[in-house]
This record gives C-alpha cells, structure tokens and sequence, in this order.
C-alpha cells in the first residue's frame, strides 16, 4: 500500500511541481465583493525552500479579517511583510488570494521538513501575508502545519485552526493562562457566539477554567452546548450589573471591542494579575491611515497609555494577535481526537460559491464558523 501511495504522489506530486497555474479565487484590487474573482490561471506555489510543505487544499473557512482584506485592511504592514522592498506600497501584492485556514493533504516537501510527507492529511493557519487557501494550492512553512486531527473530516477540520492559533496566542502568550493553572479562574468571553468565542469556550474548560460569556439571546443554546457555565445576553442593557453580580474575573478575552472597555475593565480582579485581553487593536487601522511609522507610534502610545492607566487599577491591559504556529495546532489536535473540542460549523458552501460564502459572513451574527469546500 505504501509502494502504491509514494507511486501516486510522485505521479501527483511531478505534474504539481511543473504547474505553473491553478484554480483560485482571486482578488485584483481592494473593494466589495464584485472583485473576488475566478480563475483557472492564479500562479501556482511550488516547493523552493528546504522548510516548504505544499498542500493541497480540500476545504476552507472564513473569517472576519478576510473581508477586511477584501477591503485593503492592513494593506500597508501586510505589504511591508509580504514584500519588505516594497516598503509597504499599494499595488504590489496583487492578485491575492484570500482564505486563512486549510485542511488538505501534502503533495510536496521541501529536503529540510522532516515532520511531514507526501500524503500525510494537515491542517494550518495562514499567516494574512501569505496566499491564501481560496485556491487548489497552498504553499506553508513547515512549522505552520500540523497533523490533521482524524477524528474530523476537511470540512470540519478547515474550522478550527485561524480560531484555534489567534485563541492560544490570546489566552496562552499574552493572557498567561495554560492546562495546568486554569482550575480556580474565571474568564469572561465577550463575543462568544462567533468563531474565536466557540473554541475558546470548548479550550478553556477543557482546561478546567469557570466560563462566562455575553452573546445574544438566541446564541445561548448554542454556548452552553459547547461549555459555558454562565451566559449573558448583551442586548439587555444591564450587561455589567448582570456580570457584576456573578463575581469578579481573572482574564477577560473581549471578541467584540467598541465600548467593551468602558464597562468590562471594572469587572477584573484588582491587584491579582488579572488581564483584559483584546482581539480588538487599532494598530493594522491605524498603519493604513497614518502610514506604517505614524500608525505604529500612534497604535504604540495608545496601548502604553491604556496599560499604564489600568496597572495603577490594578489590572493588566493586552492586545493580543493571531500567530501561526504548527505545533499549537498538534496540542489542539490532541484535544480534538479525545473529543474535548468540537467544530463548530455553521455554514458550508462549495468553492463556486465563494461570494455567497464572503456574503454570509459580511451579514454578521456567526455562529460558529464559515466553511468553503474546495476539493
Ligand atoms: P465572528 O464574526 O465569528 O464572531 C463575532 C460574534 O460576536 C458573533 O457571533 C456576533 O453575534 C457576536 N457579537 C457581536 N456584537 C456583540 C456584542 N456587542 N456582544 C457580544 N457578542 C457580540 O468573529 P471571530 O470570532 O472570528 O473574531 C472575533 C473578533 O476578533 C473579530 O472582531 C475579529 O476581527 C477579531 N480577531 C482579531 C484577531 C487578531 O489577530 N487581533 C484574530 C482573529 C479575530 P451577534 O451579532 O448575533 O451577537
């Protein structure tokens, strides 16, 4: 089986490496969703480095920061990082493939990567910078892949890992929590009923920490089904007193930004390394509109600001990001196959229709995640 295996991805794997085309949805400017457009011909990535895997895409998922791509959010910075010459210009980056999270299978490594090989089922993140997984091929570094969980189909797969890296950078590297000192705290998730709050939720108890959220009314069956010990319907206008009640939080992760720091921050433990952690920053904004060097000062001061204003409170203030990270996702994958984490798909559309997919996700109001078939 294994002889057949390698004599089929070789066969597969020698027509990959001589395309220089593939399928892909593409976009050419910035803008609305009549610029997401279908070609047969988008460039297609082959191995040139020792630590690339390429992979081929079976299904992918949306997430808010691929229509604010769409629309040239970050521009600037993704630019600057996509092409460090072109010193973050306009233009240059064209056609760009949307598409954050893949579930797919290797077609070719490169002679350095050492933990992966033609056939093996993966999952990954794709860091904003690079081509998307809107598209037949995706070209990764190694250290952004992971083993697939195989408790999950591709469609489910493609849910998790964008959510599932930009969770554990919020509540691992910037909020200090982990699975060993979870058990005695209390976080509050703001925005729980989309992506990101679904997997945090499922993470953070099976972890063993106490879990409150705020969603809408109609979003509550779904929270408790993935875990949440207390839910709060933030449309009711009595968000704080409602959350007050309950008892004060070690971390809160707020998925919803805008006023949430008005009245979430009073919520923290004072004086015991309680974090307010937000998916929220201004800083990719502010890059666009002030231009790379303003807009980080700018993006710089604020959160000094910000954090120096609420450690004399008592409390710590983040900003935390997405980052890809492959080993991440095997943990994540451990929690998968022992069932502890679930997918949450709301929607699926297949890769003919990923404008309509693009439309879902602009109407708002997730729950759960987007997911586009693509193979
Ligand atoms: P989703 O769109 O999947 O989910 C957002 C959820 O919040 C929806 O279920 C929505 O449902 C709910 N919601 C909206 N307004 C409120 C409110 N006032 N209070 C409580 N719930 C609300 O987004 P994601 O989970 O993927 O991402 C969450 C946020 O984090 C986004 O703003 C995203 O841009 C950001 N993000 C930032 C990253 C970074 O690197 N900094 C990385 C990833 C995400 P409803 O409107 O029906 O209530």
């Amino acid at each position: 089986r294994h002889t057949l295996l390698t004599r089929y991805f070789r066969r597969n794997l020698s027509s990959s490496r001589l395309r220089s085309s593939m399928p892909a949805w593409v976009i050419d400017e910035y803008g609305n969703n009549a610029v997401l457009r279908y070609t047969v011909e988008a460039p297609a990535p082959s191995v040139t480095s020792a630590s690339d895997v390429l992979i081929q895409v079976k299904a992918a998922s949306l997430n808010p920061l691929d229509i604010s791509m769409r629309g040239g959010y970050g521009s600037k910075l993704l630019n600057l990082r996509r092409d460090p010459m072109s010193l973050g210009h306009n233009g240059v980056e064209f056609p760009i493939i949307l598409g954050r999270d893949v579930s797919g299978i290797v077609m070719d490594c490169g002679s350095g990567v050492t933990h992966f090989k033609p056939g093996d089922e993966v999952w990954a993140a794709i860091p904003p910078w690079k081509q998307g997984s809107l598209a037949e091929l995706v070209i990764l570094n190694e250290y952004e892949v992971s083993q697939k969980p195989n408790s999950l189909s591709h469609t489910e797969a493609a849910s998790i890992p964008y959510v599932a890296n930009t969770a554990l950078s919020a509540l691992v590297n910037t909020g200090g929590l982990c699975r060993d000192n979870c058990a005695n705290k209390r976080v509050l998730i703001t925005g729980a009923s989309g992506g990101v709050g679904t997997f945090s939720i499922q993470l953070l108890k099976a972890w063993g920490a106490h879990v409150t959220v705020t969603c809408s009314h109609n979003a509550e069956g779904l929270v408790r089904g993935v875990g949440a010990d207390e839910v709060v319907d933030y449309a009711t206008g009595e968000v704080t007193a409602e959350l007050g009640r309950l008892g004060k939080f070690d971390l809160i992760l707020d998925n919803v930004g805008g006023n949430s720091e008005q009245w979430a921050l009073s919520l923290l433990k004072p004086w015991s390394g309680a974090k307010y952690v937000t998916l929220v920053t201004p800083l990719l904004a502010h890059t666009d509109s002030l231009g790379l060097l303003n807009g980080a000062m700018q993006a710089g001061c604020t959160l000094t600001q910000k954090a120096f204003k609420n450690m004399c409170n008592g409390v710590f203030y983040r900003w935390a990001y997405f980052s890809p990270d492959g080993p991440v996702l095997d943990e994540v994958c451990r929690l998968v196959n022992a069932g502890k984490i679930l997918p949450v798909v709301e929607a699926i559309f297949p890769f003919s229709k990923v404008p309509q997919a693009f439309q879902k996700l602009e109407g708002g109001h997730a729950r759960g995640k987007t997911v586009v078939t693509v193979a």
